[in-house]
């Protein structure tokens, strides 16, 4: 493991706890480490989680009840039957509720004196910076890539520490990437894989009690930091194995190469998406090569696609995009691929799908003309 941090406590002791919170809070007060000092300073403490999902899930629950001051949610999905097998901070009533709403009441019946702020909308370099900076730190509760690294340059070009946490069927990750003390995440991973390369959650599946260990640890890093004690993840990557009960540590270094850490990259980039290779779609040779579990999504009018077609392809019209009436009847759980003549339309279906919520889209780029120019 990295060497010992000397911890400071992230967060000034705030106002004196009245009668009810020395109660509600006496087993942390009991704590010698933690004592009144250190909840006062939970209380005092401003986390905003991004994303109120699987990891989201018991990070918002133990932030409340832990007494963090402010917590904000971020969110844009809404709940589906198919989260509640880990997304335990919401239940069946809540299915078609935004995740951000249903997470806020939950959290705020465990705890009224925790204040909750609401953000719901999708994390985008426009207004990342803005939600940054009214917290002390950030818990990065996403799962996708062009997320993770807008967080990361996010909260590096404010100085701000966050605490990532990943999760694959039986295997968890978390860090605190702090680049002002430590490594960031692109440090530990420089470039973002090939799209489809790592599959999603959705695509391969994640074991339900492996949220609850994976975001309790990230969790856990927030109170320390917080508080000031133990020591942190800074400069370590904790490797999670739920199916053998095993913990290993990979000591993460700071990059010389790091655009962040260096200073080279003082901006947030225009397009984390086209960083990750998402916003420019795929070319036919790797539609080609794609296993077939995808929705293949033709975008023109009906006139075009008689005359010729994709195999495999399903007909819906641009217009169905536009005016949202689709995305109800779309697979949340399958990647979607759309194409039109030049993809010019489906580049314009494609960001009113990831908008609807849809991350694991694409389209094809040059449209079925590219396509049938690599079928001669
Ligand atoms: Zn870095």
């Amino acid at each position: 493991m990295a060497e010992l941090l000397d911890m400071k406590a992230l967060i000034e002791p705030g106002r004196a706890l009245t009668g009810e919170e020395k109660e509600r809070y006496s087993r942390h007060i009991l704590i010698p480490d933690i004592d009144m000092v250190g909840q006062q300073r939970i209380v005092n403490a401003k986390v905003l989680c991004i994303g109120a999902g699987g990891l989201g899930s018991p990070t918002i629950l133990y932030l409340a009840a832990a007494g963090v001051g402010q917590i904000g949610i971020l969110d844009f999905d809404k709940v589906e039957l198919s989260n509640l097998q880990r997304q335990i901070i919401h239940t069946q009533a809540d299915v078609g509720k935004s995740k951000a709403r249903s997470a806020k009441e939950k959290a705020e019946a465990l705890n009224p004196n925790v204040k909750i702020n609401l953000h719901e909308f999708r994390l985008e370099n426009h207004n990342a910076l803005e939600v940054f900076a009214e917290y002390d730190l950030i818990i990065d509760c996403t799962d996708n890539f062009a997320t993770r690294y807008l967080v990361n340059d996010a909260a590096a070009l404010l100085g701000k520490p966050y605490i990532w946490g990943s999760i694959y069927r039986f295997d968890g990750q978390v860090s605190l990437f702090w680049s002002k003390e430590g490594p960031c995440y692109r440090c530990l991973h420089p470039t973002p894989p090939a799209p489809g390369s790592v599959p999603s959650c959705a695509e391969g599946g994640v074991l339900g009690v492996l949220c609850g260990a994976i975001g309790s640890i990230q969790t856990n890093e927030a109170i320390k930091l917080i508080t000031g004690i133990g020591k942190t993840l800074i400069g370590d990557l904790l490797i999670y194995d739920a199916l053998n009960n095993s913990s290993r540590y990979l000591e993460i270094k700071k990059s010389p190469n790091c655009p962040i850490c260096s200073g080279t990259q003082r901006n947030l980039l225009s397009d984390y998406e086209e960083f990750c290779g998402l916003g420019n779609g795929i070319t036919p040779a790797q539609l080609k090569a794609r296993s077939n579990n995808y929705l293949l999504i033709d975008v023109r009018e009906p006139e075009e696609f008689k005359i010729s077609s994709i195999s495999g392809a399903k007909l819906i019209p641009k217009i169905n995009f536009e005016d949202g009436s689709i995305f109800s009847s779309l697979p949340a759980d399958r990647e979607i691929i759309l194409y039109c003549r030049s993809g010019i339309r489906s580049d314009k279906c494609l960001s009113l799908l990831r908008n609807a919520g849809f991350n694991n889209s694409t389209h094809l780029k040059g449209g079925i003309i590219a396509w049938e120019e690599s079928e001669k």
